[in-house]
């Protein structure tokens, strides 16, 4: 199957292969016709899939097909419930647009408004935006959504989940009552299905495998402790349970290569990877990973995305990712086929919401364990993450003492690690190597 078999023009096609993509994913390939002749859709998949793509080749191709000279009216609303993902879908729009006259723009709040509304004076096709500050701008009059023909909701249960529903409604309101719609969620609760009901005509529906769902065979678990004791944690966990091939999540960049550096002095060989490496390092360390000679491979989100790396035995959170799905993908890298693979999460005060944002996205509780000699000291308070990374964490210095609360050192409570003694260097007892390949073009 070609995209050109779908039906695709060749601008479209032609950005396309320029990605990197050479043929459609699952989802792509059955949303792309759907799409193209003009159906309403609910789409089961979740970010991972190629759903982006799914929707925004066809949307494309559709506003084409009804070209508008001099300055167009929106046409095209894709609503998502972060300015993340706003962003990932703008960029998606521009370049599989890019050897189309279409404009986009991306529109969320949290910034200046003045930019936006100059830029809503001239020619937007295809407005990406999250709901809230499109609602200001529809109450300032600002923006004009009277010629809107697809509508995309991305990520509804996300939007849901984030109480958007009455923006949504507002917003829904003022559009034209003809036109296409089309509803991506990764679940259907009973609240998406009367989302769904109210807004979609004779929907198709189409879902598809969710490749990083939480599967039953992964083990999850949440390891509380204070955030300067993180390291010390982790450090204990692998040697206490002889751990190999770990992949380890940081927030930043700095923080993974802090704690490798960190691991490296206390005896496990870890290496950092992500973006500033060169694809050189980048390969070494995946191969070393990969033979069990590298014991814990330490990355960021994005870097980990770059390259698929899955059929982990250990997948560590070291953070909990700010945004909730993102654990989904991380702990999706673990469960071996038909062996249970395990997610651990070291989580310290800061980060409870963060937790319970992710048990409210999978629907349940992850269990708890409390190793001995690292409760958490009740006396020290939360700290707001700062720029992605609260401090202490992933950073080289400050070993073991909390600096906050008030200068209180823990005592009788030094965690006993040393005894497990240094792991050999073989990997010996993990069973098959981990499956590492290349995702053609997937992954920023
Ligand atoms: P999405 O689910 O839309 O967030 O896409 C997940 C990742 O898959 C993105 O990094 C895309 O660039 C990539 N991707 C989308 N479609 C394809 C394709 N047909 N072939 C390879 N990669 C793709």
């Amino acid at each position: 199957m070609t995209f050109a078999a779908l039906g695709l023009s060749a601008e479209i096609v032609r950005a396309v292969s320029e990605r990197g993509y050479t043929e459609p994913t699952p989802i792509q390939a059955q949303a792309i016709p759907v799409i193209l002749k003009g159906g309403d859709l609910m789409g089961g998949a979740q970010t991972g899939t190629g759903k982006t793509a799914g929707f925004t080749l066809p949307l494309l191709q559709r506003l084409m097909a009804k070209p508008v000279a001099g300055k167009a009216p929106i046409r095209a609303l894709v609503l998502t419930p972060t300015r993340e993902l706003a962003a990932q879908v703008e960029e998606s729009v521009r370049e599989y647009g890019k050897y189309l006259p279409l404009r986009s723009m991306m529109m969320f709040g949290g910034v200046n408004i003045n930019p936006q509304i100059k830029q809503l004076h001239g020619r937007v096709d295809i407005l990406v935006a999250t709901p809230g500050r499109l609602l200001d701008h529809l109450q300032q009059k600002t923006v004009d959504l009277s010629h809107v023909e697809i509508l995309v909701l991305d990520e509804a249960d996300r939007m849901l989940d984030m109480g958007f529903i009455r923006d949504i409604k507002k917003i829904l309101a003022v559009l034209p009552k003809q036109r296409q719609n089309l509803l991506f969620s990764a679940t259907f609760s009973d609240e998406i299905k009367a989302l769904a009901d109210g807004l979609l005509t004779n929907p198709a529906l189409i879902e598809v495998a969710r490749r990083n769902q939480a599967n039953e065979l992964i083990e999850q678990r949440v390891y509380p402790v204070d955030r300067e004791r993180k390291r010390a944690l982790l450090t204990h966990l692998i040697k206490e349970h002889n751990w190999f091939q770990v992949l380890v999540f940081t927030r930043t960049k700095h923080g993974a290569n802090n704690l490798a550096e960190f691991l490296n002095k206390d005896g496990i060989s870890a290496m950092a990877i992500h973006g500033n490496k060169s694809q050189a390092a980048r390969t070494r360390a995946l191969a070393e990973f990969k033979t069990g000679k590298l014991q814990v491979l330490c990355a960021t989100d994005i870097a980990a995305r770059g390259i698929d790396i899955s059929e982990l035995p250990h997948v560590v959170n070291y953070e909990l990712p700010n945004v909730a799905e993102d654990y989904v993908h991380r702990i999706g890298r673990t469960g071996r086929a038909g062996s249970e693979g395990e997610a651990s999460s070291l989580v310290c005060i800061d980060e409870k919401k963060l937790l319970h944002d992710i048990e409210r996205l999978i629907k349940r509780e992850i269990p708890v364990v409390q190793v001995p000699g690292f409760e958490p000291d009740p006396r020290i308070k939360a700290e707001p993450i700062l720029n992605g990374q609260n401090r202490g964490q992933g950073g080289g210095q400050g070993r073991g003492q909390p600096r906050s609360g008030g200068g209180q050192a823990r005592s009788g409570g030094a965690p006993r690690a040393g005894t497990a003694g240094k792991p050999a260097g073989g990997g010996a007892g993990r069973g098959a190597a981990p499956v590492l390949h290349r995702s053609g073009g997937r992954g920023r």
